[in-house]
């Protein structure tokens, strides 16, 4: 189990999107609605660790990331960097600290300014923090940052426009410019889900040698547990904007404990077999607007109490590093 100094730490976050209203739902509603995106979530991520955040899409897990990095203001909650309590500091010093945190983004064409070569791509962000006092310093970091990513040699990429890499390049321009500020934590929101799968395996080996050469920690939220079960050490199983599980990836995996956990597991093809299992009520969760009572998962577990209906449960401890929010185990 992976342990050690923690460098990120989230307590209670919150992130609600107030509902506008219609013409209609104006007139006969007063009452203010909120899709509730990020609904009290609290973990720890560890100096050097891939911390994976897994869950249906509209779980909420892009808005944790986006949350952490106030790329998008909270509602509640805290998130301390290295002890740092981010949502205190000014725009000016999270500006500062963002060069510590960065964000790989899904698609990498649509984070890459199409207008701009690789070099002005990787090298803007030195500029923009006046990491450089010379245009000789910043080629150097430019490309010392394309090398790390295996655009080799480095020469043949400076030049080049968005448009004329593949995807899976385009993703290395990207990965590049989070690098070139020497980040100690990356938020990697599904880094390689638009890739070929060829070309997801060279960009994760790409991730993980950076961690093991820089000590980068990486937040890395997907949908695709078995590629969360390559890459991550801890993961968080997210539904509905809570955490339902969490604990060491190879656990979590070997023997989950939530229903619902249970479910997402059972819905990954058996290679060999081809056999998928459906053990989940319905095909889409509740709206994030109307979370049901009690615990959220309910309506659609097959191990549902009258307990469940009334009562949330809390994520509690159920082994060594392994946490569940289930009345079957608290
Ligand atoms: Fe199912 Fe009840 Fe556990 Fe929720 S608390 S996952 S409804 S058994």
């Amino acid at each position: 189990m992976i342990s050690g100094n923690v460098i990120l730490k989230i307590e209670d976050l919150k992130k609600w999107f107030p509902v506008r209203k219609g013409l209609f739902t104006s007139l006969f509603s007063k009452r203010q609605e909120f899709v509730r995106a990020v609904d009290g979530v609290s973990f720890e991520i560890f100096e050097g660790e891939v911390f994976g955040l897994v869950g249906e899409s509209g779980c909420g897990k892009t808005t944790v990331g986006k949350t952490i990095l106030r790329v998008v203001e909270p509602t509640s909650g805290r998130v301390y960097f290295k002890g740092i309590d981010i949502f205190k500091l000014s725009k000016g010093e999270m500006r500062k600290l963002r060069r510590k945190m960065q964000l790989i983004y899904q698609d990498p064409f649509e984070s890459l300014n199409p207008r701009m070569t690789v070099y002005n791509l990787v090298g803007e962000p030195l500029s923009v923090n006046k990491l450089v006092n010379s245009v000789d310093e910043k080629m150097k970091k430019v490309v010392k940052a394309l090398e790390d990513v295996e655009l080799k040699p480095p020469e043949v990429f400076l030049d080049k426009f968005p448009h004329e890499l593949s995807g899976g390049q385009r993703q290395r321009v990207a990965i590049a410019r989070a690098l070139v500020l020497q980040p100690e934590f990356i938020v990697a929101d599904e880094p390689v889900s638009m890739l070929d799968v060829s070309i997801r395996a060279e960009i994760l080996e790409i991730m993980l040698k950076l961690k093991e050469h820089y000590g980068i920690s990486y937040l890395f939220i997907t949908h695709d547990l078995a590629l969360a079960r390559h890459i991550c050490d801890r993961i968080a199983i997210m539904y509905l904007g809570k955490i339902m599980e969490l604990g060491d990836v190879e656990d979590v995996m070997r023997n989950p404990l939530h229903p619902y956990t249970k479910a997402l597991l059972d819905a990954v093809p058996d290679i060999i077999g081809g056999k998928i299992k459906v053990s989940i009520k319905g095909f889409v969760p509740p709206s994030p607007i109307n979370i049901p009572s009690g615990c959220r998962f309910h309506p659609r577990c097959l191990k549902v109490m009258d307990l469940c209906r009334r009562e949330e449960p809390q994520l509690l401890k159920v082994g060594s590093g392994h946490y569940v929010a289930c009345h079957l185990y608290n």
